[in-house]
């Protein structure tokens, strides 16, 4: 049976352009919208992804503003930069880059962004809203899955969900989204019993454990739709260049 590949940055493409054009078509009324990105020390991968987020905003025509603490940072220091951004009418969104440095307190830093700029979705007020079906703010990686499993137009209802992690940025979340859309939901995790045979039984899977070709095709029932958020970065064997790996032995779905 042949897999089909789902495309996503095909769908980010086309995502991105119709942001900019909603956007293009506030303008003449509006100022653009404003994010406000706090990061903190010098993990490369947050400076990648700080970049990226930096790029899609200017191509879609919002103005993004970003703070930039050492290293060394104190807690205060941080809590600071959140509420110029929580106090500034230009701004709409706050993000605060994760993980933040050794010794900076993160929960009491993301309880202190205003939840109605908390765009991560990442603060208990947004959080109890997911999960009384009634979102506002949504973590953007399972909100991005969801985006994926619409536009390839996937049946959701009455369907068996199968995630694979539980972390309160993408498992919890996702198992979430994907129950308001009336699938039947499993989450699984490192004390999951027989993850084999729970995989074996999902239409939909979703990967987020962080350990890349975890799960092994033979695994996935043919027919169900797999998406992997995985990013692990894995040395080749015999030397050579790191490269970026998926946490699946299989992608795509099958039809
Ligand atoms: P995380 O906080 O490390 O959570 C990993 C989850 O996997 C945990 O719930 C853990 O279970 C579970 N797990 C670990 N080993 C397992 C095993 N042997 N069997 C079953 N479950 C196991 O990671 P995360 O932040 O959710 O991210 C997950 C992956 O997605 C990472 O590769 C990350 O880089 C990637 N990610 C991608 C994006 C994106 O935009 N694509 C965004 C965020 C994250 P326990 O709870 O029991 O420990």
């Amino acid at each position: 049976m042949a897999a089909k590949i789902i495309d996503g940055k095909k769908w980010a493409g086309v995502i991105q352009e119709e942001i900019r054009v909603e956007v293009a078509e506030l303008a003449p009324r509006f100022r653009p919208p404003g994010l406000g990105v706090v990061l903190a020390g010098d993990h490369p991968a947050s400076r990648i992804y700080v970049s990226r987020k930096e790029q899609a905003c200017e191509a879609a025509g919002i103005r993004s503003v970003e703070t930039h603490l050492p290293a060394d940072t104190s807690t205060l220091a941080v809590l600071r930069e959140v509420q110029k951004f929580n106090e500034d009418p230009a701004i709409d969104g706050i993000l605060v880059q994760l993980p933040l440095p050794m010794g900076v307190d993160e929960k009491r830093v993301l309880m202190a962004v205003d939840p109605s700029k908390d765009v991560d979705g990442f603060h208990p007020e947004n959080v109890g809203l997911l999960s009384q079906g009634n979102p506002r703010f949504v973590p953007c990686t399972p909100a991005g899955v969801m985006e994926l499993l619409k536009r390839e137009n996937i049946p959701l209802v009455g369907r068996h969900a199968v995630v694979v992690g539980r972390s309160n940025i993408v498992g919890k979340p996702m198992g979430m989204l994907l129950l308001a859309q009336h699938a039947t939901v499993t989450t699984c995790h490192s004390r999951t019993e027989r993850l084999q045979v729970v995989c074996h039984s999902a239409d939909i899977l979703v990967a987020a454990i962080g350990k890349a070709g975890f799960i092994p095709g033979a695994w996935i029932r043919p027919g169900a739709v797999v998406i992997d958020v995985g990013i692990n970065r894995i040395e080749p064997e015999g030397g050579g260049k790191a490269k970026n790996c998926r946490g699946c032995g299989f992608r795509g779905s099958f039809t």
